[in-house]
């Protein structure tokens, strides 16, 4: 089974998903994380002295991050840190619905559209742009050109936002999505504050997330944004709950435009 993590920043991957991400592999599932900026624009800089030198900083950073989390395929876009809502939506879509074809997992993780628990516009922007490759990715008549030689459309079959039961004090006020699954990551707790820990540039803010951490349930909880197939009331407690291995036919969505 595959499952893939589309995040804005290097740290979010852990932050957000690194409970998840541990667990997933420690089951023999291959992992891949796509993190569309290198973090240039962070308020702490590591000693860098410039954006570049701080992005191959987190580059590596998110490297061995990944590393702790055995994460199968890390990958960093170059999309500028702080500015993705000022993208070309179509295209960086269709970099990621590559990323799905080729990968071709059956359950994607995201922030949800509120920007998770900092309200961040890129982590709003990541869940737009995810969600509409989530989507497109399975049509054939999305990004037609991407389809020759290995690559088919793919279709995944579930969805997910990161959510919460609590929110920053210090932040303003978000809305976030209810939870449908809630993950017990207790065995990989650990593991989760020792990734986020290997962004070392970002130290300034280990203190606090360690102490927001330490101080709640050990679990991450998401929200079944879309499915292929329909979705009971109960809390889910295993992502690929209701998935299949097999390949789904893709959409013949050629025709209907
Ligand atoms: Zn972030």
């Amino acid at each position: 089974m595959r499952m893939m993590c589309i995040t804005a920043h290097p740290d979010d991957e852990a932050g957000g998903f690194g409970g998840t991400l541990r667990l997933y592999a420690e089951k023999g599932t291959e992992t891949c994380v796509i993190c569309l900026t290198p973090g240039q624009a962070a308020t702490n800089r590591g000693g860098a002295k410039d954006d570049s030198e701080l992005a191959a900083m987190r580059r590596k950073e998110f490297a061995a991050s990944c590393e702790i989390l055995r994460v199968t395929r890390s990958i960093v876009l170059d999309y500028p840190d702080g500015k993705l809502y000022r993208q070309d939506l179509y295209r960086v879509v269709c970099d990621l619905t590559l990323h799905i074809r080729e990968f071709r997992p059956q359950v994607i993780l995201t922030f949800g559209p509120e920007g998770g628990l900092t309200g961040h516009t890129d982590h709003s922007m990541a869940s737009v742009f995810a969600t509409l490759a989530f989507h497109w990715a399975g049509r054939a008549n999305r990004y037609p050109d991407q389809l020759s030689g290995n690559i088919t459309a793919h279709c995944p079959q579930k969805l997910y936002f990161a959510t919460s039961d609590f929110s920053l004090p210090d932040r303003a006020p978000i809305t976030l999505a209810p939870a449908t699954a809630i993950i017990a990551i207790d065995d990989y707790f650990e593991a989760k504050i020792a990734a986020f820990k290997a962004h070392e540039s970002q130290s300034a803010l280990w203190p606090r997330f360690e102490g927001t951490m330490r101080g709640r349930r050990k679990q991450e909880m998401f929200h079944l944004a879309a499915s292929t197939f329909s979705h009971t009331s109960e809390i889910e407690t295993d992502l690929f709950a209701g998935t299949s291995d097999s390949e789904p036919v893709p959409n013949a969505g050629a025709i209907a435009g």
